[in-house]
């Protein structure tokens, strides 16, 4: 029997985003093999170096096709289904004006509106073409870019779980700085903050019990700047070029694979609270938590976690 009173957590730095792991047992090696893991995914999806494999998409664009190595060519056919969903405001080719707003990145600052508007006309998902016969990836119009900075890590932190358990391992936690997910039912379940909007670290909202889950959370107070008064956060509207403008303050989404958590988040923010509990009625495996700016945490259902509130400045609804 494994004893679950004692935690050990493991902890680097990569993707740009602490990264923890806890497991129940001592296993320095194990946990060196997870973090090479990752360290194995970020080289071939970022976009913040100049070489990765998307980076050779990227730098091919209007060029020439660029086979991919598998993982690639599947996130990127994922991403791009998402982007294709009707008013998605999710984008895999939103690539351009990310790089330009640089948000949470040194030299960000508002774009005049005609970059702005120049920018968008090269975040068209259409023109990324996907050849499945050769796991080739092309991007029509010179100047595009691929970004998978709103899926990637929900991916990782599947393959880190899948990793784990085909490692024997029945009880683990990875947080890829967002991403959380999770094996095993630890003295009944995981307990995870919910981050408290602006706040000094480890302020929280509430908890979440889960188990057996990932907990995605994205939030407009992640990495934002302000200027004269307002702030741009890094969650961009692909109609607008703008950062998406609405109630809220952060989803969380608890599901089974963070991949969907990912998605899903992204989806949420451009969809705002009440569309998005419309759109979950259809998808009972994904459940929501909104924190809104008027200080209302909303849960469009619970079966799959049990929430509790900890900050008496929010109300509970749902
Ligand atoms: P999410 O809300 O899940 O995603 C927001 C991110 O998605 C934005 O930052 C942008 O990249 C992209 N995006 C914005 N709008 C849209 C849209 N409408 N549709 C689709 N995508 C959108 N950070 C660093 O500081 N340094 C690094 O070296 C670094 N390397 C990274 C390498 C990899 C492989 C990955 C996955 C991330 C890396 N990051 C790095 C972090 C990255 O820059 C993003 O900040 C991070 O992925 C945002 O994740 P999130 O879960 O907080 O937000
Ligand atoms: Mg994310
Ligand atoms: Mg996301």
């Amino acid at each position: 029997m494994l004893d679950t009173t004692r935690v050990y957590s493991y902890s680097a730095v990569l993707m740009g985003s602490p990264i923890l792991l806890k497991l129940f047992v001592s296993d320095e090696a194990l946990a060196s093999r997870v973090f090479r893991l990752i360290k194995h995914y970020e080289d071939l999806f970022t976009v913040n170096r100049a070489q990765s494999q998307v980076m050779d998409i990227n730098h091919a664009a209007g060029q020439h096709p660029v086979r991919v190595s598998s993982p690639v060519y599947a996130l990127i056919k994922c991403a791009k289904a998402a982007s294709m969903l009707p008013n998605s405001a999710f984008n895999l080719a939103i690539g351009p004006l990310v790089k330009r707003w640089r948000i949470g990145f040194r030299g960000d600052s508002v774009p005049p509106g005609e970059d702005i508007a120049h920018l968008l006309t090269l975040t068209d998902p259409l023109q990324v073409v996907l050849n499945d016969a050769d796991e080739s990836v092309y991007l029509a119009l010179p100047g595009m870019e691929i970004d998978l900075g709103a899926i990637a890590k929900g991916y990782i932190a599947d393959r880190v779980r899948d990793y784990l358990r085909k490692e024997g391992v029945e009880q683990g936690l990875i947080n890829l700085g967002g991403n959380v997910q999770t094996l095993g039912t630890p003295a009944g379940n995981w307990s995870i903050g919910l981050k408290k909007p602006f706040s000094q670290a480890g302020a929280m909202v509430g908890t979440l019990e889960i188990a057996h889950k990932s907990v995605v959370t994205s939030g407009v107070y992640e990495r934002y700047f302000e200027q004269n008064g307002q702030i741009y956060h890094h969650i961009l509207d692909p109609h607008t070029g703008y950062p998406l403008d609405n109630e809220l303050d952060s989803v969380t989404i608890v599901s089974a694979d963070s991949i969907d958590g990912d998605i899903w988040t992204t989806l949420m923010y451009g969809m705002g609270v009440e569309k998005a509990c419309a759109a979950l009625r259809a998808r009972p495996d994904i459940e929501a938590i909104f924190v809104t700016k008027s200080k209302e945490v909303i849960l469009s259902s619970s079966h799959h976690y049990r929430f509790t509130l900890l900050d008496n400045d929010y109300q509970l609804i749902g």
